[in-house]
């Protein structure tokens, strides 16, 4: 690669990456997520991730696609998605209560991987849509998608969900329902699931 390209490239694919991170970060600041806002898609700056990132730099798409097209499949992307709990994709595993154990199927996610997951795909949308961006833009991108086939029922449920709040209600709202409500739901279900764990008939 020219230098001159070289330099293009990684100041094109800093800056989406950062773009991106700085929108999810205020998202998740916005509902009550301040820990998983500062580290979403750290692992975008590691060797793994950033120099394919670089090399591959589409401008209007993911560098993904490119790495896949040339190499046979994103060594960038399955870092990616090991490492960050946001991704319906790291939460793929063989069910052992099934007769299909050898099949990967959707585990369901984390309601604050949800709440993530759903700023995420909100501030892609905003970035990729530019002025043509409207609070429908992230259901209208769902819908389209083939996520909802892969994900877990229930994490697509709630997905769908909010991304139908957002489109009739607006971010404002969505927002505050999600860290009023959805996230004490979420953080209540946690604690009593532990105290299941922890009574005398589970230890
Ligand atoms: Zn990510």
């Amino acid at each position: 690669m020219k230098f001159k390209k070289l330099i293009r490239n990684f100041c094109g694919h800093f800056s989406t990456i950062t773009r991106h991170k700085i929108v999810v970060m205020k998202h998740c600041f916005k509902i009550g997520l301040y820990k998983q806002g500062l580290l979403h898609d750290l692992s975008k700056y590691s060797p793994t991730e950033f120099i394919p990132g670089v090399k591959y730099f589409q401008g209007n798409k993911s560098p993904n696609n490119q790495q896949r097209l040339v190499e046979g499949c994103s060594e960038a992307w399955l870092h990616h998605k090991g490492r960050n709990k946001h991704h319906f994709e790291y939460w793929m595993d063989y069910p052992l209560n099934s007769r299909e154990v050898h099949k990967l199927i959707g585990i369901e996610m984390p309601i604050r991987y949800v709440a993530e997951m759903f700023c995420d795909r909100v501030a892609a949308s905003k970035i990729y849509s530019k002025d043509a961006y409207t609070d429908r833009s992230p259901l209208e991108y769902y819908e389209q998608g083939p996520a909802k086939g892969i994900m877990n029922e229930r994490t697509a449920a709630l997905l769908h969900h909010l991304l139908i709040m957002l489109a009739e209600k607006g971010e404002e709202k969505t927002f505050h329902y999600i860290r009023t409500k959805l996230l004490k739901k979420g953080r209540r279900h946690h604690l009593k699931k532990k105290r299941i764990q922890n009574s005398p008939k589970h230890s």
